[in-house]
């Protein structure tokens, strides 16, 4: 009964983290499966990090307790770029992170979380859940013993913080710009020179004028940096990450231990997180652009020139990327073939809606 109206709530509001803490503590049923949660984030890091615990609390409340997940940020129980194996070997049963860091597992990988100029993440979410992409990301994931499901999504990044304004292709030249990834392999062969730095290590560095500009989420997380103490012109939008999907992942022996209604609160609590996190995104990025427009920062829009470029470039990118295995091939094929399908209908639909 008092899960049927737990159940009711979720339906009304997806006021997670106050639905589920009230939920927590007087608990009949006996925990059958203790987990521990590792993420790439910081603790409680804002969208991201709360996003893991609002996984965890969602599980933990709607299994009634008897699944019990404890959530680790970066570092408390390993390194933020260890998740996928720490997961893959059963050292945690279950992850939270972003599957374009793990492109030296496959190339494939990527495109579950987001590549250049390729679909935000209404588009993310329909090939997804409608296309072949979950049905791809678990044949892919398959190999490494994970079960993966997408559990968030940023919505479009921004493209970045510059010390100097972006007038043509000709600026990108020389250009140290934090940018990881594909999108930094774009940044390169547009002459630019691509630099990793860990989230903690942005502001100092930029700052200091060890690189020239960087990218980082969008306005809320940017903020929280204080990335526009660092730099005055803040560009978009975020080509480079037009709507990155978080991905849980789930040790595949874990999983398949679990009995089917324990199954089906990890698929539904992924969901609601997937939905929950975007939301929480366009709600501070709203807020956050608006203190940043008090701060006296340049909001300006990439040139159409760099752009194309820039376009130009990473379908070059993939086009060679998708040649490295079958999987990434087929991955590919089904990713573009989706974008290509959809885009029409974004044209006359969000986007021609948005532009009147
Ligand atoms: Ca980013």
């Amino acid at each position: 009964m008092k899960r049927r109206s737990f159940l009711k709530s979720l339906g009304g509001s997806l006021a997670l983290t106050s639905l589920l803490t009230s939920n927590s503590s007087k608990s009949s049923e006996k925990t059958e499966f203790k987990w521990k949660m590792v993420t790439s984030w910081p603790k409680n890091f804002p969208g991201l990090g709360t996003g893991a615990e609002n996984l965890a609390r969602l599980i933990n409340g709607l299994s009634n307790n008897r699944i019990k997940i404890k959530v680790f940020g970066a570092n408390e129980l390993i390194p933020p770029l260890e998740v996928f194996d720490f997961v893959s070997n059963g050292g945690a049963e279950i992850g939270h992170s972003g599957a374009y860091y793990w492109k030296g597992k496959s190339e494939a990988c990527q495109f579950f979380s987001s590549v250049p100029f390729g679909m935000n993440s209404q588009e993310m979410n329909a090939w997804l859940y409608y296309g072949d992409g979950i049905k791809l990301w678990e044949k892919l994931y398959n190999g490494f013993n994970l079960v993966p499901r997408p559990a968030g999504n940023t919505g479009v990044q921004m493209g970045g913080w510059f010390n100097k304004e972006i007038k043509s292709v000709d600026d990108l030249k020389g250009l140290k710009m934090r940018i990881p990834g594909l999108g930094g392999e774009v940044l390169s062969r547009a002459g630019g020179v691509p630099v990793t730095l860990a989230g903690a290590e942005i502001f100092t560095a930029l700052q200091t004028g060890i690189i020239d500009a960087t990218e980082w989420v969008g306005p809320y997380n940017d903020r929280a940096f204080g990335l526009h103490k660092a730099a005055r012109y803040y560009y978009y939008p975020g080509w480079h990450e037009p709507g990155p999907t978080i991905e849980c992942i789930i040790n595949k022996k874990k999983y398949n231990m679990l009995p089917k209604d324990l199954k089906l609160i990890i698929d539904i609590a992924c969901k609601a997180v997937n939905i929950d996190m975007l939301s929480d995104y366009t709600a501070k990025n709203n807020m956050a652009l608006q203190f940043l427009k008090s701060e006296n920062i340049k909001i300006l829009k990439f040139p159409d020139e760099v752009l194309a470029r820039l376009k130009e470039i990473t379908e070059v990118i993939l086009t060679e990327i998708s040649q490295t295995d079958d999987i990434t091939q087929e991955v590919y094929n089904s990713y573009m073939k989706f974008k290509e399908d959809v885009s029409p209908w974004t044209n006359i639909s969000d986007k021609a809606f948005l532009n009147i």
